[in-house]
């Protein structure tokens, strides 16, 4: 299928962009890695009259580390630039190690940080982590700037706290904490597909091995990243072990209404929901540090 027909601007500067955008309000849609975004418009799934291509904005891409620790993420970073990054392997392993199990290579070659956020697809793995890391987003248009903290940008499947002028810019990740560590892991039919459900966990513990404090993000099981605060609850105060791993787990599964599908009923989402967050906080606990 091909494309409605749309009127395409390749503007230079951020500035350009935006102006664009305030011009043309709900007709615009911005183009980024197209990873998403082309396919619905051959589906004609949407039909904007007008796309605004970011690939030609300067400063929009690339990631870098600050005193402390902290990474500030362009928006057009390519996903694969985020999984073989040597500064993102460093100050957030979780998100090269999740990398590979978005899509394929050839997806990850075009796809960016802000297209994956923005069109914020309740089974995306970038959603999830970042909300698990605590990430702002930079949220740009032509009256200014504003940040959203990623737990209060994911409003419900594909649709997010983004205003139609807006424009995505930035990820702003904070230091990692002394002493947490991490865990990724999803379950999905293929390699390559999107997860049925996936939990991305962070977890602190003490000198003690007492745990202080944790996050656990599921994905695939409802409309936007999901707190799992029933585990998180099961889990501070102890010492984690393979007991009270599972007690977290039952807590988060019982906890969970995630919705069927054709691609995987409720009943199995909810159970492999707990399944998912066992495994995830298994690997914190061998000490994937942060
Ligand atoms: C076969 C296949 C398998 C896939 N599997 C997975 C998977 O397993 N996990 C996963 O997470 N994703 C998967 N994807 C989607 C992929 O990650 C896309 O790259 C991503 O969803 C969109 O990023 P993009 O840069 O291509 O954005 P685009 O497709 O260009 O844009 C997507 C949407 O976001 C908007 N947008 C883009 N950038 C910005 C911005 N900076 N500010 C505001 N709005 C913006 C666009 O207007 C559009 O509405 C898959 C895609 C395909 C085709």
């Amino acid at each position: 299928m091909k494309p409605p027909k749309f009127e395409y601007f390749a503007p230079e500067t951020l500035a350009e962009a935006t102006a664009l955008l305030a011009e043309h309000g709900d007709d615009a849609k911005i183009l980024a890695g197209g990873q998403s975004l082309m396919p619905m418009l051959n589906m004609r799934m949407v039909r904007p009259q007008v796309l605004v291509d970011l690939n030609g904005v300067a400063d929009l891409g690339g990631v870098e580390q600050h005193l402390g620790g902290g990474l500030t993420i362009g928006a057009l970073t390519r996903q694969r630039e985020l999984e073989r990054s040597p500064v993102v392997r460093e100050a957030a392993p979780v998100i090269s190690a999740a990398m590979p199990y978005l899509g394929h290579v050839q997806i990850r070659n075009r796809g960016t940080i802000g297209g994956s956020l923005s069109h914020a697809d309740p089974a995306a793995e970038l959603p999830a982590l970042c909300t698990a890391l605590d990430a702002q987003f930079v949220l740009t248009s032509s009256s200014g700037e504003r940040t959203v903290p990623a737990r209060d940008f994911f409003v419900t499947d594909l649709t997010t706290a983004l205003e139609a002028q807006e424009i995505l810019t930035q990820v702003r990740i904070p230091p990692p904490v002394d002493g947490s560590s991490w865990g990724f892991y999803e379950v999905c039919r293929r390699e390559g597909d999107f997860a049925l459900a996936g939990a991305v966990c962070m977890v602190h513990l003490d000198a003690s091995g007492t745990c202080q404090d944790a996050r656990i993000i599921l994905f695939g099981v409802g409309g936007a990243p999901v707190r799992a605060d029933a585990g998180v609850g099961a889990l501070i105060g102890t010492k984690p072990d393979a007991a009270s791993l599972q007690k977290a787990a039952d807590a988060v599964s019982q906890e969970l209404e995630p919705p069927g599908d054709i691609h995987a009923s409720a009943q199995y989402r909810k159970e492999v929901g707990g399944v998912v967050v066992r495994r995830a906080l298994a690997q914190a606990l061998e000490g994937r540090s942060q």
